[in-house]
């Protein structure tokens, strides 16, 4: 007799290994799951969209599915289940073990290209386990973008140089592809309202893939109209379209309803046949293979440390202004309002703006990887603990990267092409005063208090001395900056006692 097959909402390839010789497949839509807290509505009706699609096609192939809809839990869900049950080895290392303590039978996933073992291996042994040499060897293992003797294409591995570019006036990009939603998503959203949800966020029609076919329409629109810019305009933020020449692909990806090496694929085949510049192909290529594969084994070779990881000390309790109470910063209310319309925003606006502030205002890490998961449409443990925590809050004390991503109101000005800042309250050039910019006392106030900590690290030498060179009294002003800013953030008025 063959065992029961346990899907999980984000593991719905076609190919998944737990239904090699199901006899039946079980799926639960866990409202304990959903309703950890405050989550985006445009999240909960993808993964439960995503889910009832995969249920049907399944159902096409044949196949007996069983949908728990609106479970009060898991084990309430698999309470009534007999017989064996088989499950890929979830992507989330909590849900691993519960399973496991629930006599769930877990086999190897096959939804990255890297196993948590592979990566373990790689890095053994290693100094320094920062990105670009896995990278290096990912091109080679999968031969992307490189020559016979593993050499890369186009004679270096690294394009920045021509890529990262500052926004030009007047940047637009191609619409994205957008999917016609369909009686299933009507039906989730019916749910969704009858269920007592903490749903946060716009109600717009849907805009990311939920299907494998889904999935094939939105990698052939990027590839053919926005690929070839990617390169150029992956950094630039244009407030307002969050989207640019993205790929808004991390969806289906982490839903495991397109494979990563065919994306990777998809790029360098674009490249081959001249259609898009080498810059282009290989930026994208590195955050495909390069960084998500490697924070997915970093997630895993660091399983367990990063809740409690946070080495620079930050306490302070997530703001309002994340959940989308203004905060008067144009930049921070620009970019979680296009949180709060897409569940989306770009890589740099989550790393430069939400993660930078959350960084220099000392927002406790653990609980702004939780926002992040549930505040945006791709959100996964596995990806926001080691970009969130580690990336952008430097909590795990430097596993990932060799400094802190800290900058101050001046990068933000550059990389948006001033219009934030044009239309802010706060000037970006000030550090003290009454408008100066604060991002900016807030970037020299976290140096100023980091100084002893960042002292043996040669990379953070160049701001540490900037800050030394101010004096005391400038330095003053700086603190006193900051602290108002801090202020704000909290939503307290000027006058609060402090
Ligand atoms: C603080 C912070 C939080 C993040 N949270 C998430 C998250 O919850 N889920 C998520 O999928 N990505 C996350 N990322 C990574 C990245 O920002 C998103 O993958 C990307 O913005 C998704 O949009 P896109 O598909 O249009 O990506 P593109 O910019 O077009 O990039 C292409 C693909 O590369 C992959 N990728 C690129 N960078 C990363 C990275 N650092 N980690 C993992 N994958 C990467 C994604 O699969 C993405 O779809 C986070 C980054 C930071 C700095
Ligand atoms: S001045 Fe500072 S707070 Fe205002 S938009 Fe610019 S960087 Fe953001």
């Amino acid at each position: 007799m063959g065992h029961t097959a346990l899907v999980l909402g984000d593991q719905l390839m076609a190919t998944n290994p737990a239904l090699d010789g199901a006899e039946r497949v079980v799926m639960v839509e866990s409202l304990a799951v959903l309703g950890r807290g405050p989550i985006h509505r445009a999240r909960a009706q993808i993964v439960l969209s995503a889910m009832r699609h995969y249920a049907e096609e399944l159902r096409g192939r044949g196949l007996e599915v069983v949908q728990h809809r609106g479970a009060a839990s898991f084990e309430t869900a698999l309470g009534g289940e007999s017989g064996e049950i088989v499950c890929a080895q979830p992507n989330r290392a909590p849900a691993s073990k519960a399973l496991a303590a629930r006599g769930v039978r877990l086999i190897a996933s096959n939804q990255f290209l890297t196993t948590p073992d592979q990566f373990a291996l790689w890095a053994d042994g290693r100094k320094s386990l920062t990105m670009e040499p896995f990278y290096r060897e990912q091109r080679r293992s999968f031969g992307l973008l490189v020559d016979g003797e593993g050499k890369p294409a186009g004679g270096r591995w690294n394009f920045d140089a021509e890529n990262r570019r500052p926004p030009k006036s007047g940047l637009e990009a191609p619409d994205a592809w957008r999917p016609s939603e369909d009686q299933i998503d009507e039906q989730v959203r019916a749910d969704l309202a009858g269920w007592e949800l903490d749903l946060w966020g716009e109600d717009e029609p849907r805009r990311f893939a939920v299907t494998a076919a889904e999935a094939q329409l939105a990698l052939a629109d990027f590839v053919e109209h926005r690929l070839p810019q990617f390169g150029a305009w992956q950094d630039a933020m244009v407030p307002g379209d969050p989207f640019l020449f993205h790929a808004l692909l991390s969806v289906p990806l982490n839903l495991g309803l397109i494979e990563p090496l065919e994306v990777a694929q998809a790029a360098q085949d674009a490249w081959q046949k001249g259609r898009v510049p080498i810059e282009a192909a290989e930026g994208f290529i590195r955050q495909v293979i390069g960084w998500r594969e490697y924070v997915w084994g970093m997630y895993w070779l660091r399983s367990g440390q990063w809740q409690g990881d946070n080495a620079l000390d930050a306490t302070a309790p997530l703001p309002a202004a994340y959940w989308g109470e203004p905060s008067g910063w144009a930049c921070l209310d620009g970019v979680v309002d296009g949180v709060r319309r897409h569940g989306y925003a770009n890589h740099i606006e989550r790393l430069m703006v939400l993660g930078n502030v959350a960084l220099l205002a000392g927002l406790e890490p653990w609980e702004v990887v939780g926002w992040f998961e549930r505040a945006f449409v791709d959100g996964a443990e596995w990806v926001m603990a080691p970009n969130a925590a580690g990336m952008a809050l430097y909590a795990d004390g430097g596993a990932m990267m060799t400094k802190p991503y800290a900058a101050g109101g001046n990068y933000i000005h550059k990389m948006s092409g001033g219009a934030w800042c044009a239309s802010c309250q706060y000037s970006p050039k000030k550090r003290t005063g009454e408008d100066a910019c604060p991002v900016s006392a807030l970037y020299w106030d976290f140096i100023g208090r980091n100084e002893d900590r960042f002292a043996g690290n040669h990379r953070m030498a160049m701001p540490v001395r900037g800050w030394q060179k101010f004096d005391a009294a400038e330095q003053q002003a700086i603190k006193s900056r900051a602290a108002l800013a801090r202020d704000e953030l909290a939503g307290l008025s000027p006058d609060a006692e402090r």
